[in-house]
């Protein structure tokens, strides 16, 4: 695979590191020496190619699953994983946002402990962090939401459909739900978190492409989800919802200052009209 490899080069250690949500930026210290020492890097789409710039020696090759397109399979990559960690000896396997949220982590794991190579964890920011952070929101709040639940409504492959509404079982109307992968589901999330004592006033934010220069927070309620749906495209995006998110639900200027304070920040021009939208 590479002019590296050698019959006698010891298997390379892999690690998984997390690129937080999309900002290069929002990398942690540890992550970018690994990433300054990287052989080769193996990332999925979404990360920025200014990201790219902490790895200067590395080789790079995207494993990112697209919806359209060529898309690697999780066997492609656990393949491509196996094959770099024979070949060289410091390999970055780069994951959008945290690599232990959402990110088929255990698969690879799995297939690099069957072959005895060695890796290890680097956190990131997930999304959640990263959509709370624009959005000026606290995902707690003291006597409002003492627990936040990370899920996703979309089924894994072997799951069965009967059980899809079986992601809403246990939350709580008392607590922050973060729905990943939800775009597109967002109207079905809310009916069905209503039909599990959510009431229709619970408020709901949806932060698109957090941390991005095309970052965008809208504020909404379920009842107003559950008949409007999100306006999606293939920009990631989070819905937060719970009562811990009203305080500022109503304030659009208060979001409009945490977008222009990530545009500043990217060196983007400030938005001439304000890019948080209360739905309905
Ligand atoms: N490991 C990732 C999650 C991967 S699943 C993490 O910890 O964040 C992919 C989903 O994450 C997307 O569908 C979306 O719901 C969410 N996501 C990732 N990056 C995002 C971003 N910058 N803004 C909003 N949502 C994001």
């Amino acid at each position: 695979m590479s002019e590296r490899a050698s019959q006698s080069t010891p298997p390379g250690k892999v690690w998984f590191v997390g690129a937080g949500p999309g900002a290069a930026d929002l990398l942690t210290v540890r992550a970018l020496r690994v990433m300054s020492q990287a052989d080769v890097v193996l990332h999925d789409a979404l990360i920025t190619d200014e990201l790219l710039d902490w790895a200067p020696g590395a080789r790079f090759i995207d494993v990112g699953k697209r919806c359209e397109g060529r898309a690697s399979t999780q066997t492609d990559i656990n393949t491509a994983l196996l094959e770099c960690a024979a070949s060289y000896r410091q390999v970055v396997r780069l994951k959008g946002g945290d690599p232990t949220v959402f990110g088929r982590l255990d698969e690879e794991i799995d297939a690099l402990d069957a072959a005895g190579i060695e890796w290890e964890i680097v956190p990131g920011i997930t999304a959640a962090s990263a959509a709370a952070a624009a959005a000026g929101h606290s995902l707690t709040r003291r006597g409002v939401a003492r627990r936040v639940d990370i899920v996703t409504p979309r089924l894994g492959r072997g799951e069965d459909p009967a059980e899809s509404d079986g992601w809403a079982e246990g939350l709580n109307p008392q607590g922050t739900v973060v729905l990943y992968m939800a775009g597109r589901m967002s109207a079905q999330c809310s009916q069905t978190l209503m039909g599990r004592g959510f009431s229709a006033d619970t408020p709901v934010v949806a932060v698109r492409a957090a941390s991005w220069p095309d970052q965008r927070v809208e504020c909404s309620s379920l009842g107003q989800l559950a008949s409007t749906g999100l306006m999606t495209d293939e920009r990631p995006v989070v819905l937060m919802v719970g009562r811990a998110l009203a305080s500022r639900t109503a304030s659009r200027a208060e979001m409009h200052r945490a977008d222009q304070a990530v545009r500043s920040r990217l060196g983007q021009p400030a938005a001439s009209t304000a890019t948080v939208e209360v739905l309905a």
